[in-house]
């Protein structure tokens, strides 16, 4: 059975990173990476240092194209269905059946977004239906924006997209289950509140046009921001015993989990999720993953 130091199972922004910094650490690395990254629906990346505006495609091909060079590092287009313990390192299953060993494992599969069951909304997603303002803010700035959400939820959006646009509507779908003086702030910065339950939304090619409301009421609105509530990827880190808090894999300062040599990193660990956040802690579980590699090997 073939045998790697390490394999990395996703081959997103963090497990390419950590690909980068365990190959030039000459450990012998298996990428295992299917399906597409998590801002594949945006036609750009921003905020990234010097790659803002980037395609999601291209920003990975580059991350494939860099580990080329390193021939400690493979990688392959392969979905992991199984892993698990054995003696003293991990057994990996491939869908096409293949069983690999490794002596650590380092879990990149990030998350879905559960978005709302409404009508029209899928095919806005990423184009004009908007998670992050630090993402995309700027292209959406002074535009008629809609904002998704109810309560605390729908309440921080106001105070945060205020800063891109004054021309804000929040939509809480329902009742708006805001106190007394979150309604007071929001109407004293002039956002209309509505609370009708939403239809469907109408637009063309990813762009929002129109929110149509359960009394036939429409209201014009090139964008929305939304919360959308999240889950694992992947069953992995569940089937390996991995500890989970709020939905995300636990890590400790070392981007190592609850179960001894098996590390994570990306947005499967945090609710802080950005490319710059997972290349980062990507590159953390790498450099951590290596010396613990290094210890074991010199004791
Ligand atoms: C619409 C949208 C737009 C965004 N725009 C931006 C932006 O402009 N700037 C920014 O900084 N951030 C942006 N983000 C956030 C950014 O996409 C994420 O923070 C980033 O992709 C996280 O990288 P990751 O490697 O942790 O996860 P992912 O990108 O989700 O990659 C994980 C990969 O692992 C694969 N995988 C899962 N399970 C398995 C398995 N069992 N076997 C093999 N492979 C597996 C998945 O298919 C996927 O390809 C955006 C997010 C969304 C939703």
């Amino acid at each position: 059975m073939e045998k790697f130091e390490v394999i990395i199972i996703g081959g997103g922004t963090a497990g390419l990173s950590a690909a980068l910094t365990l190959g030039r650490s000459r450990k012998r690395t298996l990428v295992c990476g299917s399906g597409a990254p998590r801002n594949q629906p945006s036609h750009q990346a921003h905020n990234f240092f010097t790659r803002d505006g980037i395609s999601p495609t291209e920003l990975l091909c580059i991350g494939q194209e860099q580990l080329a060079p390193y021939n400690s590092v493979q990688f392959r287009p392969e979905t992991v269905v199984k892993a698990c313990t054995k003696d003293n390192g991990f057994e990996v299953i491939l869908e096409n059946g293949t069983q690999l060993d490794a002596r650590r494992l380092l879990l990149a599969t990030g998350v879905i977004d559960e978005l709302p069951a409404i009508a029209g909304l899928n095919e806005l997603w990423g184009v004009s239906a908007l998670h992050c303002p630090y993402c995309h803010g700027w292209e959406a700035q002074d535009q008629a924006i809609a904002l998704y959400g109810k309560g605390q939820v729908g309440f921080d959006l106001c105070l945060l997209i205020k800063g891109w646009s004054n021309d804000l509507v929040l939509c809480t779908d329902g009742s708006a289950d805001l106190t007394d003086e979150q309604r007071a702030l929001i109407e004293k910065h002039n956002i209309p509140i509505r609370e009708e339950k939403i239809v469907r939304f109408e637009g063309k090619d990813g762009h929002l046009d129109t929110i149509v409301f359960t009394d036939s009421q429409v209201l014009a609105r090139t964008a929305i921001y939304l919360r959308a509530p999240q889950r694992q990827r992947s069953e992995l880190p569940k089937l390996l015993g991995c500890e989970i808090e709020n939905g995300f894999v636990k890590v400790n300062d070392f981007g190592q989990t609850s179960i001894p040599g098996v590390y994570a990193a990306g947005d499967m660990i945090t609710p802080m999720q950005s490319l710059p956040y997972a290349a980062f802690s990507g590159t953390r579980a790498g450099a951590f993953l290596n010396h613990e590699l290094l210890a074991e090997d010199f004791s």
